[in-house]
């Protein structure tokens, strides 16, 4: 079998893929926007497209980033340079024999035209703060090649990747390496001398608190939430298959009224919390505005497992250019609410009762008041419906993963039930967890019930059949 043989010799040749050289360079406070480059090295054998991302991982909508995108000019092996021309979509032509690009993102207009705080990046006086996929576009067919970035601001800013922290701080160029393009475009940058960058805990892996705020905040007691949230999530995965997280929380005086602030978002190492400046954490706060902190910390630290590393079909890998319909918002959200409750629930007085309390507080009383047409629909039709307007129209979103948070509730009473208390969910979602590490894909929703018997013994098929039907 000569020619299978030269084939293996040929395809271990060419790998490790080459590496794609990011440059993210922010030059002078003050500046409106920041510079990138994309090299990827050998000149490229044919035409292909510079693709930004419209779809935002777990964001459920699409942001048109393209528009903030300009001067872009792609470079040749002899240094001649020419600036390229669009394609439909938020896409622009690459020549066959090109090495690298560059173009300049409006940070300024990106956050003044995208009213969803969350779903933007901001420069302000003495402070930058990025979403990776709102500036990194990728080559087309290149989205699974590693990364490295670097990044630089102005002479003396502090700077802050959620990537590869640095501590302490950095005040020169930080570099990263990524696995592939996902891995950089789900990451942060935050730099300047405004910003609070703190090392919160060591252990289970190291956390980071970046902060930034135009009101009072007590980012002590944020950070004292932040690892107390952290902690009680990793012991109830039980693994942390990330070697850092951050918490970043950005608390903002609203550019318009028609600015919407308040929504969170989770990535694989970090999440993003960008807030009115009235809302922080102060020394004024009650105990009831620890537990909601503590909780929506919870709520999107549990992400980083479900759905980040254990997840349905569409989440990975990624389309960038459209929004995926997905199948299965019911378990990515409230599975992962779900998990995020249960984590809480034994560092409280009475965990049966935080359990109910929760159930009846976050997700009973939005199936009880949805509109009867969405009730209507099966979860994987709401699913699939949630999938462009989760935020945009929240009683989508609302719907999904209070249905999905009530399945989680019922599967995990059966489990206990069944196994007279010897499995819980707990033990699902560890198996899940670790067989999508193995299997490094997506499972199915017909899967789902066979990798919770394989996990717990206990067959859980006819309550997921369920909670899969229209409500009555
Ligand atoms: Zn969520």
């Amino acid at each position: 079998m000569l020619v299978a043989a030269t084939l293996v010799a040929a395809v271990t040749a060419q790998s490790p893929q080459a590496e794609i050289a990011y440059r993210f360079h922010y030059a002078n406070a003050g500046d409106t926007s920041v510079a990138i480059e994309i090299a990827w090295g050998s000149p490229l054998a044919e035409p292909r497209s510079l693709v930004m991302p419209r779809a935002i991982p777990m964001g459920y909508g699409e942001q048109r980033y393209d528009a903030f995108v300009t001067e872009v000019r792609a470079f040749a092996t002899d240094g001649r340079s020419t600036s390229l021309e669009r394609e439909e979509g938020p896409r622009w032509k690459l020549s066959a024999g090109s090495t690298r690009v560059t173009y300049r993102v409006d940070l300024q207009r990106m956050e003044r035209e995208v009213r969803a705080a969350s779903d933007a990046s901001r420069i302000r006086d003495g402070y930058l703060g990025v979403l990776g996929y709102s500036v990194f576009a990728f080559v087309d067919g290149y989205e699974t090649r590693p990364a490295r970035l670097r990044v630089q601001g102005p002479a003396g800013w502090p700077v802050f990747s959620t990537l590869a922290p640095s501590w302490p701080v950095t005040t020169t160029a930080v570099e990263a390496r990524l696995a592939d393009f996902y891995e950089l475009a789900d990451g942060q940058v935050v730099m300047g001398p405004r910003a609070t960058i703190r090392r919160v805990a060591d252990r289970p892996a190291p956390l980071y608190l970046a902060g930034y705020a135009e009101g009072p905040v007590d980012f002590d007691r944020v950070g004292r939430l932040a690892v107390s949230a952290f902690q009680r999530v990793a012991d109830y995965f039980g693994t942390v298959p990330f070697a850092h997280y951050t918490v970043h929380q950005e608390l903002l005086t609203a550019l318009s009224p028609q600015h919407e602030y308040g929504m969170s978002m989770e990535h694989l190492g970090s999440s993003t919390y960008y807030l009115a400046a009235t809302t922080g954490l102060t020394a004024t706060s009650t105990a009831d505005d620890d537990t909601r902190v503590l909780y929506n910390f919870a709520h999107h630290i549990s992400h980083a497992w479900v759905p980040k590393r254990a997840y349905g079909h569409g989440y990975f890998p990624f389309q960038w250019e459209l929004a995926p319909v997905l199948d299965s918002i019911w378990f990515a959200e409230g599975f992962g609410q779900y998990a995020a409750i249960m984590a809480l629930a034994p560092g409280t007085p009475d965990p049966v009762a935080f359990r109910e309390g929760m159930l009846n507080r976050r997700f009973r009383p939005n199936v009880a008041n949805a509109p009867p047409f969405l009730k209507r629909l099966t979860l994987v039709d709401l699913s699939r419906i949630a999938s462009t307007r989760y935020a945009e129209d929240f009683r989508t979103g609302r719907l999904v993963f209070s249905r999905g948070g009530l399945m989680a509730a019922a599967i995990d009473d059966r489990i206990r039930a069944e196994s007279q208390g010897a499995k819980s969910l707990q033990d699902a979602f560890r198996f899940l967890v670790a067989w999508s590490a193995r299997e490094r894909r997506a499972f199915s929703n017909d899967e789902l019930p066979g990798l919770i018997q394989q996990a717990t013994g206990v067959d859980t098929a006819a309550v997921i059949a369920e909670w899969l039907q229209p409500l009555r």
